[in-house]
């Protein structure tokens, strides 16, 4: 298990893009923030003294987000107690050990969670109401899906207020995503918890944030199933009146 942290803020490129990149929390040299002040942990410091070539690379536009991720590590070995996991996710991590069921992560797993400021501040003014999930599934060879948390402005446009993206699809990797947004911003207390079918999303919002008065199917998603399913009327003609029939 390894843990990647962001060493200084992020890059905006010319064209608008942002670029984040988050290096192996234990690459490099440790800096006492204040001298005398600061001692060191009773582990000693978790960096290695030179650097780790594994790294997490993101940029992201307001279309799209790539994430290029290098997992080989150099120089160290990986013990838990380097990790300068929150509290939760420790947690989240020792609930894992212990159960000893096939959800818990691996070594090789990777889970990746992106809330940038701009995003807290509008899951903050309009999470209370609405807090929509939605996954997307095999983005590309390493079979990574990225989860977003959508909300809803005044003008009814959906927002992505913080993405997650990992090779597994479990419920407490929804957990770690849910415990990631709490540290950050608190519980949201909302209204109405909108989701595609399953059932692991609603359970980790839950089991972290407290439950909800509605909980509803996505729009989007029952859209999204029928035309899903109106694929498979292989006569055009057919379709045509089946799609029509639903809009109404
Ligand atoms: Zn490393």
């Amino acid at each position: 298990m390894s843990k990647y942290v962001r060493q200084r803020g992020g890059k905006t490129l010319k064209n608008g893009d942002i670029v984040l990149n988050y290096h192996c929390c234990r690459s490099g040299t440790y800096k006492p923030k204040e001298k005398g002040v600061k001692s060191l942990k009773s582990q000693g410091s978790a960096k290695i003294g030179i650097s780790c070539p594994a790294i997490v690379k993101v940029r992201y536009s307001t279309e799209n987000v790539v994430v290029q991720y290098f997992p080989n590590h150099k120089n160290h070995e990986n013990e838990l107690e380097h990790l300068r996991l929150s509290e939760s996710d420790r947690a989240a991590v020792a609930e894992q050990r212990q159960s000893g069921k096939d959800y818990g992560l691996k070594d090789e797993d990777f889970v990746l969670i992106i809330m940038t400021d701009f995003q807290k501040e509008i899951i903050t003014k309009y999470g209370k109401d609405k807090i929509c999930i939605d996954g997307t599934h095999g983005l590309n060879s390493y079979d990574f899906n990225l989860y977003s948390v959508v909300v809803v402005d005044e003008h009814k446009n959906g927002i992505p207020v913080a993405f997650c993206f990992s090779n597994k699809s479990s419920e407490v990797v929804f957990r770690i995503y849910f415990s990631a947004i709490k540290n950050d911003v608190d519980i949201i207390e909302t209204t109405t918890f909108m989701t595609d079918d399953a059932p692991g999303f609603y359970n980790a919002s839950s089991y972290v944030m407290g439950t909800v008065k509605n909980v509803l199917l996505c729009a989007w998603h029952v859209t999204r199933n029928w035309h899903q399913n109106l694929n498979k009327i292989k006569n055009p003609e057919k379709r045509k009146i089946v799609n029509k029939a639903l809009k109404t």
